[in-house]
């Protein structure tokens, strides 16, 4: 199976889709229905979501780790903030963690994507 690419320019039915996931994440406060969304708009496995860090990880404000397929939210109130969902969002869609550079570099310009004003 080949991941969609990244597209820095959606089409409106994607604009709307990115819509409707920071409006769940932000304003109706349902960031596993966001999830769901998302794994099922990128046709992924659903990653599991929890509150806090794993060991050893202290600074991040999410993290998600590979072999548990699991986002991690460092505390409740990133759990609301879209950014932070949707970064680590991609690291599990792209399978990777976030030491590599360029990966935190895409992780970002797609959490950004959903989150541009229009
Ligand atoms: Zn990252």
């Amino acid at each position: 199976m080949s991941l969609p690419a990244f597209k820095s320019n959606p089409t409106l039915d994607e604009r709307q889709f990115q819509d409707r996931i920071v409006q769940l994440i932000s304003i109706e406060k349902r960031p596993e229905d966001a999830l769901e969304l998302l794994s099922k708009h990128y046709r992924v496995e659903m990653p599991a979501l929890r509150i806090g860090l794993p060991r050893g990880e202290k600074r991040a404000l999410g993290c998600y780790v590979h072999r548990e397929k699991t986002i991690y939210i460092s505390n409740q109130e990133y759990l609301y903030d879209p950014y932070v969902l949707i970064h680590e969002f991609y690291h599990h869609l792209r399978n990777v963690g976030g030491k590599h550079r360029g990966t935190e570099r895409h992780a970002k310009e797609f959490a950004l994507s959903f989150l541009r004003t229009p």
